[in-house]
């Protein structure tokens, strides 16, 4: 279904991104890669999807530099072809009260899971324009629809994506490009494996106490949702039957949000 189209997927080295980089692949569409991590770690993803059969660059662009953030997209148009489409995933977190926050971490959760999915849209928009075609796709989380304590620039800039993913659809509308947003709840990546350890080391508790207690917090299906269950969502949002979905904020949290 997705071949011959170039998606840009950004923060795809680990965890979520590279979920959906390979379900977009295994469609065949072509891509882009981006995110940090070290030489040979970023070589053997890219390797592995290529064995789909499809073309796999790298970009290393830090999503807090809005001029590394139009080389991505300019250097996507060069060496694959138009960016059809575009996956807003890159993304970090902090935990603490807001008294205790520092101001350098909430600059930083502001700028990469919020502006840069502004900054990749305010360049690839014309690419997809031009061509009467295009996929956005923004990974928000279930904090972009309610919210949890200690987590306030995380939640600030998943409810603001929402809000700019809403504002963007509304200006493409009359296009062939569509903008919407999955909001995931718990997944076992990186960015919560952090927050197991945290709680674990906290309570003095196993790690697979910790990962229950987390789990029965908020996410009523004692259940991780997957990177694979998303990257089949978004190949979903980039499909024909997906093309009159605009707008929307997808939860797909166990029932999180449902409560
Ligand atoms: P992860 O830590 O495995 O992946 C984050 C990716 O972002 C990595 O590729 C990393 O290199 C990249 N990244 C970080 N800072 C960057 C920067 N400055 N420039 C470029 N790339 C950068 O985490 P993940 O859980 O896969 O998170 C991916 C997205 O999903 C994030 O936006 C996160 O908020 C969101 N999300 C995660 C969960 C979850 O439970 N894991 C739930 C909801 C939403």
């Amino acid at each position: 279904m997705l071949k011959g189209k170039v998606a840009i997927v950004t923060g795809s080295t680990s965890g979520i991104g590279l979920g959906i980089a390979r379900a977009l692949a295994d469609d065949g569409a072509d891509i882009m890669l981006n995110g940090f991590g070290d030489a040979a770690q970023i070589e053997a993803a890219r390797t592995d999807i290529a064995r789909r059969g499809v073309r796999v660059d790298y970009h290393g662009a830090d999503m807090t530099k809005p001029a590394e953030i139009a080389d991505l997209i300019g250097q996507t148009a060069t060496r694959l072809g138009t960016p059809a489409i575009l996956v807003n995933n890159a993304g970090i977190q902090h935990v603490a009260p807001i008294e205790d926050f520092p101001t350098e971490r909430w600059d930083a959760i502001i700028a990469i899971n919020l502006s840069s999915a502004f900054h990749t849209m305010h360049h690839a928009l014309p690419h997809m324009k031009k061509a009467g075609w295009g996929r956005v796709i923004n990974i928000a989380s279930a904090h972009g629809l309610v919210a949890s304590a200690q987590k306030s620039a995380y939640v600030a800039a998943k409810h603001g994506i929402v809000g700019l993913t809403k504002a963007a659809a509304l200006e493409t509308a009359q296009t062939g490009i569509t903008v919407n947003a999955i909001c995931p709840g718990w997944v076992l990546t990186a960015l919560v494996q952090k927050q197991i350890d945290a709680r674990a080391a906290a309570a003095g508790i196993p790690e697979a106490q910790a990962k229950r207690e987390l789990l029965a917090e908020k996410q009523p299906s004692i259940e991780f949702v997957t990177p694979e269950q998303l990257g089949a969502l978004a190949v979903f949002l980039c499909s024909d039957a997906a093309s009159q979905i605009r707008g929307v904020a997808y939860a797909v949290d166990g029932g999180w949000t449902a409560q």
